[in-house]
């Protein structure tokens, strides 16, 4: 009788979570949980307390459960709950910003993982995400690409999403602003008409999908001028999460008004902004994304030339988070606003130093064009990824590429055929 009871209260949580009743949904499982004898079923409500505590922005709680997921199941020795728990074990650890440990377990996902189900595409976007928070681009690129191909075959709209929306991400981190927007409008296109066709039933996730694709629209629009659609676009996502209580993107949507703020010459607003984003995404353990929040605040504390001590504390703290996170990337922009900082006070040496140090970290994630030899990704500029994932500035590869016949076209790096090799990702957008 008692077993009968802990699965109503399941189905009950449920209920409650469709309805937006988080706090009482996740109240509801936590305490059947501990009642439950049935395995299977302690292990489908964990996977509903993972996606909760996911989406409240409770990314320690999220990697608990996906702990517990795989207790139960290796000892059930049941591969497709193992594929299902490592997923979520390697999505908490990227959200975590722990992105070794995230491609470790993203792979067992797919190792564990039938191929007809959609679990090893959900692994390859993790991986991805991981990967850029690596800066190895060629491998999110490689990632993407298949996922992008089982989303394809599979008519998987939410996955064809994410694939966008990470794509937008890789040409954001190399500053092609116009491609970055490309890919995310198609995204929130997509979001869009997937919200129009899916069943009540699905109201909830698609909804989440507009309100994500629309807040990824706002970065690339302010970057190319467009501050009053960035706006829009940022208010009405911050509304939406707002009234869920969708505390990932309402931390998001504060560093991006931050940013808005900050364009505008706004500092004192902007600088509120932020530190209520670093509050909210340090309280998430969101270290990537307070990591920006803290770039976006030392600039705006640049801006006016007054608060040069309270930026390089600040600085210091995001360098050492970049340094932990290994990320390489944001490790060079934060020596490059060092250099901004160290030039402003006349120490030209010191200087010199921090931009030799930005620019030797750019040549170790492989962000030199080697046709001009000159840095990517520093400075906004188009870039061209070909279809082996190798990188280069737009202008570059084509003046090289039209002085070829048309049979040796071919990437100067690797000498792979431009023409005759296959790309989902290369050919998604044109
Ligand atoms: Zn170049
Ligand atoms: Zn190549």
């Amino acid at each position: 009788m008692g077993q009968r009871m802990t699965r109503r209260q399941v189905d009950e949580g449920l209920e409650l979570y469709a309805q937006k009743n988080y706090d009482a949904a996740i109240k509801k499982w936590t305490t059947a949980l501990p009642k439950m004898k049935d395995n299977r079923l302690r292990f489908s409500t964990l996977g509903h307390l993972a996606s909760a505590s996911r989406d409240r922005g409770r990314n320690k709680d999220y990697l608990v459960h996906a702990v517990q997921q795989i207790d139960i199941a290796h000892e059930l020795d049941d591969n497709v709950l193992r594929a299902q728990a490592y997923l979520n074990l390697s999505r908490a650890n990227e959200m975590l910003a722990d992105y070794f440990k995230a491609v470790s377990y993203s792979r067992l996902a797919i190792q564990y993982s039938q191929t007809t189900d959609s679990i090893q595409g959900y692994a390859l976007l993790v991986m991805a995400d991981s990967y850029i928070g690596l800066c190895n681009f060629p491998k999110v690129l490689e990632c993407l690409d298949k996922s992008l191909y089982i989303s394809h075959e599979s008519e998987d709209h939410l996955m064809e999403i994410q694939v966008l929306n990470t794509m937008g991400k890789v040409f954001l981190a190399l500053k092609d602003f116009p491609k970055a927007l490309a890919f995310q409008r198609r995204a929130h296109e997509l979001a869009l008409s997937n919200a129009v066709y899916a069943g009540e039933q699905n109201a909830n996730i698609s909804a989440k999908f507009v309100r994500l694709t629309k807040l990824k629209l706002a970065t690339p629009l302010r970057l190319m001028g467009d501050l009053q659609g960035a706006t829009k676009c940022v208010e009405e996502a911050m509304r939406s999460a707002s009234s869920l209580g969708d505390r990932p993107v309402q931390a998001k949507c504060l560093v991006c008004l931050g940013d808005i703020q900050r364009s505008q010459n706004n500092n004192e607003v902007a600088c509120k902004k932020y530190e209520a984003a670093i509050q909210m995404l340090q309280d998430m353990n969101d270290r990537y994304s307070s990591t920006l929040a803290m770039l976006g605040l030392v600039k705006t504390l640049l801006a006016p030339d007054t608060h040069t001590q309270m930026a390089s504390e600040i600085l210091a703290t995001a360098l050492s988070t970049a340094t932990s996170m290994g990320n390489k990337l944001m490790q060079a922009r934060c020596h490059l606003l060092n250099e901004r900082i160290l030039t402003s006070d006349n120490q030209l040496e010191d200087a010199r130093q921090a931009f030799e140090i930005a620019q030797r970290l750019y040549r170790e994630i492989d962000l030199i064009c080697t046709i001009c030899k000159e840095p990517m990704g520093m400075y906004p500029d188009q870039i061209q990824i070909l279809t082996c994932t190798h990188i280069f500035h737009e202008r570059c590869i084509l003046n090289l590429l039209q002085r070829w016949t048309y049979e040796a076209q071919s990437c100067p790096k690797c000498n792979k055929s431009v023409l005759h090799s296959r790309s989902y990702i290369a050919l998604s957008l044109f």
